[in-house]
């Protein structure tokens, strides 16, 4: 398999959503569990009917499993049909968790659904769009992340310069 260094796929080649419990095929693609057990319950399904004439008992249980990327199409033989042959990908659900954990930390406590970014000065909390309203009123001073950013930044780099100068 070459490994090539670009974004992870997160996405499920099965059902295209956001993996769940990511198990990955010898192909490097990966799968949910859940869309795993659906397809090899298919396939067992299907290949037990097309297989009862002319196979061998060593057959039985085995399922060919072919990886549904369109122009991937890397088929291996699953013994028993179970999930289990798929290893289990680590990698990607620890990426899974910190991206939501990051979009959690950036979200506002009160309304769940607002970024926040803005900073309110006065109670020094980060506080989203609709939170404005409440600080307005009580005549806290607030304002954009983004330029909390750059007066850092700004007074980070005036303070490097004092330093220099001495
Ligand atoms: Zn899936
Ligand atoms: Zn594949
Ligand atoms: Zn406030
Ligand atoms: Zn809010």
């Amino acid at each position: 398999m070459a490994e090539k260094e670009k974004a992870i796929d997160l996405n499920c080649a099965v059902c295209r959503n956001q993996l769940k419990q990511p198990r990955t095929g010898r192909c490097g693609h990966n799968y949910c569990t859940q869309c795993l057990e659906t397809v090899l319950k298919l396939l067992r399904k299907k290949q037990s009917k097309e297989h009862v004439e002319g196979s061998g008992p060593e057959s039985l249980g085995k399922v060919i499993f072919q990886c549904p990327v369109e122009d991937c199409q890397v088929t291996s033989v699953i013994p028993n049909a179970t999930v289990d042959s798929f290893t289990i990908n680590d990698k990607i659900l620890k990426e899974i968790e910190s991206q939501q954990a990051q979009k959690k930390k950036t979200m506002c406590q009160k309304h769940s659904r607002e970024k926040c970014r803005w900073l309110c000065l006065t109670c020094k909390t980060e506080i989203c769009e609709i939170c404005i309203e409440d600080h307005h009123k009580l005549n806290h001073k607030y304002m954009n992340q983004k330029k909390v950013v750059e007066m850092y930044t700004k007074f980070c780099k005036e303070l490097f310069e004092k330093k220099k100068r001495k």
